[in-house]
């Protein structure tokens, strides 16, 4: 195959295609190439919780506002329905409250606000632990494994990009790609490998520290309530930098240490979102390794299911299906590197990519693509 096109993506996950959009919307001739026959990463294995409250200070929470906003704007468009809107983030503990209350002082506050526990049964709809909590509007979830293919089709039929499949990259050079299947031309391309580390541009990966972080999920019966918003807990405070890096955290981390050490050694704190079919998905915990392993242990579950327990006030439904799911990951939001003229290397290294990676593409697609006489930097 040799083909000319304006830009070409590798990587046909939620930041390759959010390049494919901000090209395609620049006006550009767009190639997403993949080495898989369908999403199969971490963009369809994740909770499609778009969250906004609780990102990091900064560019990273105006990735996500923005992020958010373009997926209100394609939703319809692509057939992506908008299954929860804002979040529901439970303090269980005075600490937890206190970082809420430190954090409705910040200018990340825009649309939250705190609600105490007998105002928060339209958003909790059971008797849980909680001494109130922070509600927000502006956060939203889809369901990824239908959102992903979706918006690829949507994006192929409205948008005109083309899509190569089953094609992996084995090399990039400005302005061409060497694929399995033959090489394809491009003025510019933007590489979205996602957590495969060494087959392009590995001394980027190694230069910047980047490593593989696995989760492991599940899936739960219906519980008979409805949850508008996707919900959290304290264990989520230390964790979101948004929260994490106010100084109040400090008094909720030596707490958690000393009540929940096992949750905080396995990186587990609870998000639970609501599927159309009144299924829950549940998660998560976080463990690092180049090549993590593919078991999802049982006492790791066992912790998930523990703070579901505590946040809902009874027992986790029956799990219907467990899975694990893997992203780059180092410290900082994302990795974003010119490895060679009109080329541009992609990585969100902060497991936040369907929350930040519109956002992020506009930012990438104006540097490397929107110079006024028309050439690529
Ligand atoms: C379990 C789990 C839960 C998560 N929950 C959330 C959440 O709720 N909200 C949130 O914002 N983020 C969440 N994240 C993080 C988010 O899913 C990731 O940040 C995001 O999906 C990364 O997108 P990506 O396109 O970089 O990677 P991927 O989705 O992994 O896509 C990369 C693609 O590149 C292709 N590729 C790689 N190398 C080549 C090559 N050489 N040639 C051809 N193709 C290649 C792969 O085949 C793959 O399709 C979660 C992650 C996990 C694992």
């Amino acid at each position: 195959m040799k083909q000319g096109f304006d830009v070409a993506v590798v990587g046909a996950g939620i930041v390759g295609l959010a390049h494919a959009l901000a090209a395609a919307r620049l006006g550009k001739r767009v190639v997403v190439v993949d080495r898989d026959a369908q999403a199969n990463g971490a963009s369809v294995r994740n909770f499609g919780f778009v969250t906004v409250t609780g990102q990091a200070r900064g560019a990273v929470w105006r990735h996500a506002r923005r992020s958010a906003d373009v997926w209100r704007e394609v939703a319809d468009a692509a057939g992506v329905e908008v299954l929860q809107r804002g979040l529901t983030m439970i303090a269980r503990r005075p600490e937890a409250k206190a970082v809420l209350e430190a954090f409705l002082e910040t200018e990340m506050a825009d649309g939250c606000a705190w609600r105490d526990a007998e105002a928060l049964g339209d958003r909790l709809p059971t008797r849980g632990g909680g001494l109130g909590g922070l509600t927000s509007s502006v956060d939203l979830r889809v369901e990824s494994r239908s959102a992903i293919p979706r918006l690829a089709a949507w994006l192929e039929a409205a948008h005109g990009v083309a899509f190569l499949r089953g094609a992996a990259v084995r090399g990039v050079e400005t302005g061409r790609l060497e694929t399995s299947v033959g090489a394809i031309e491009a003025d510019a391309i933007v590489v979205c490998p996602g957590d495969d580390l060494v087959t392009l541009f590995p001394d980027s990966f190694a230069r910047a520290g980047v490593t593989r972080c696995k989760l492991q999920m599940l899936r739960l019966a219906d519980p008979g309530w409805r949850l508008p918003a996707p919900v959290m807990s304290d264990l989520g405070l230390v964790r979101y930098l948004g929260y994490a890096d106010l100084p109040e955290a400090r008094a909720l981390r030596a707490r958690l240490q000393a009540e929940q050490p096992a949750h905080l050694e396995h990186g587990v704190h609870l998000i639970v979102v609501q599927s159309a079919d009144g299924s829950l998905v549940v998660g998560d915990s976080h463990h690092y390794a180049l090549t993590p392993d593919p078991f999802a242990r049982d006492d790791v579950d066992a912790l998930i299911l523990d703070e579901f327990a505590q946040v809902f006030g009874q027992a986790p439904p029956m799990v219907l299906e467990r899975w694990t799911g893997t992203y780059a990951s180092a410290e900082g939001h994302s990795l974003v590197e010119t490895p060679m003229p009109g080329v541009r290397l992609v990585v969100v290294t902060g497991g936040t990519g369907a929350s930040t990676a519109f956002g992020l593409a506009e930012t990438v697609a104006d540097d490397l693509l929107n110079l006024s006489d028309g050439a690529f930097a």
